[in-house]
């Protein structure tokens, strides 16, 4: 923020905390994030990117039960010889 001078390129990331990217002369280059408002961010001079890094996206996959099921209850209540 502030810095967007130029037309600046914004990247998201969810690698932490060095961010490699590749320039269009094939330089490999390496930027650090730093923490910054809102989260982390590094600002990359030579092709004027800035990298905000971003959570990866929770799952698709539930890892808790859903509250759409109701509780399974009372299968165990009446002992195990009375299914
Ligand atoms: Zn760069």
């Amino acid at each position: 923020m502030g810095l967007a001078s130029r037309r600046m390129r914004t990247v998201y990331v969810a690698e932490y905390p060095a961010i490699q990217h590749r320039h269009e002369d094939g330089h490999i280059v390496t930027v650090r994030l730093k923490r910054a408002e809102g989260g982390f961010r590094a600002l990359c001079a030579g092709c004027e990117t800035e990298f905000v890094y971003r959570k990866p996206a929770p799952s698709a996959v539930a890892h808790f039960k859903s509250p759409l099921l109701p509780p399974v209850k009372g299968n165990w209540e009446g002992g195990d010889d009375d299914r």
